[in-house]
């Protein structure tokens, strides 16, 4: 027997986030879809990574052959650029839907260039929204009821939030059945946190019972600097398991990706940024986040 004479095995290596190196399986292929679940994209702070993440998320569960409608929730209509939707020439947007109950949510959804992805785009348009809903009946359930028709024909809804904690995001949250929180790898990153947590749970009291909190994304991270690797820690002591194993690294491809209109995943497909949403989804499907 050569067994005892084997040594014992060395202790897993750890990544940033104080777990042991792991990959996380290739989500198996689905044969049929739907209905989906929604995620909202949120964090009140603006520059964090939400709409980077909307998109590339959104891409990375389509190689994986999940159906994918990404909605765009942010009147500077950031995700319908990135994705080369042009927002000033569009009739019907997110606000259509919103405002008109007659508008088929169907003639509002759009295929992009991408295999798999769809968008619901916005404009400035919907910046009137805030102030209009106010005075509707169920005014928090807008988005879910514009939504429900067509939940059945994905598998993954993203909501890419607008950095406020204001009506529209609170219509994301009662849509949802989970978030993820974006934060980026700066001294500040926890600021503002508890308050969104705050507005979370009081949604979950009075609006939507069943949302949970889906993960917090550390973006921006860079490995080269303890500073990032402090606030990692900081951030992984505050709410332990909730945070994604997976942590996106600060590199201009992201901007340089926005920029072509494209996501990471096609603009550079080999590099570390585009394998690292492809990661996240992966992790996402792992944690039950998707199907
Ligand atoms: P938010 O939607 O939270 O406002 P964005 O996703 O628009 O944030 O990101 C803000 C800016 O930072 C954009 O210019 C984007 O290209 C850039 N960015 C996003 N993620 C990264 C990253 N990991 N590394 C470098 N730049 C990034
Ligand atoms: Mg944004």
């Amino acid at each position: 027997m050569t067994s005892d004479l084997q040594a014992p095995a060395a202790p897993a290596a750890l990544g940033p986030t104080g777990r042991p190196l792991v990959d996380f399986p290739v989500p198996p292929p689905l044969d049929q879809h739907g209905p989906a679940r929604v995620i909202a994209m949120c964090n009140q702070k603006g520059g964090v990574g939400k709409t980077t993440t909307t998109i590339n998320l959104g891409a990375a569960l389509a190689e994986y052959g999940r159906r994918v409608l990404l909605v765009d929730f942010d009147p500077q209509g950031a995700l319908s650029v990135g994705l080369g939707v042009n927002p000033h020439e569009l009739d019907a947007t997110v606000y259509t839907l919103l405002m008109d109950r007659r508008t088929p949510v169907h003639e509002v959804v759009r295929p992009t260039r991408l295999p798999g992805v769809d968008i619901l785009p916005a404009n400035i348009d919907l910046s009137a929204a805030e102030v209009q809903l106010v005075s509707e009946v169920a005014r928090e359930q807008a988005l879910v009821r514009s939504l429900r028709p067509v939940l059945d024909d994905y598998d993954v809804v993203l909501v890419d939030c607008q950095p406020s904690l204001g009506l529209l995001t609170v219509n994301a949250l009662t849509a949802a059945h989970g978030v993820m929180i974006p934060l980026e790898c700066e001294f500040f990153a926890l600021r503002g946190v508890a308050l969104l947590v705050e507005t979370i749970e009081k949604i979950q009291d009075r609006l939507n019972p069943a949302l949970r909190i889906d993960g917090i994304l550390a973006t921006m991270y860079d490995p080269r600097t303890l500073h990032s690797r402090e606030v990692v820690a900081r951030v992984v002591e505050a709410f332990g398991d909730r945070v994604f194993d997976t942590l996106i690294a600060r590199t201009v491809k992201f901007p340089d990706a926005s920029v072509a209109a494209e996501p990471i995943t096609t603009y550079a497909p080999d590099h570390a940024g585009a394998e690292s949403y492809r990661r996240l989804a992966r992790e996402l499907v792992a944690r039950g986040g998707a199907a």
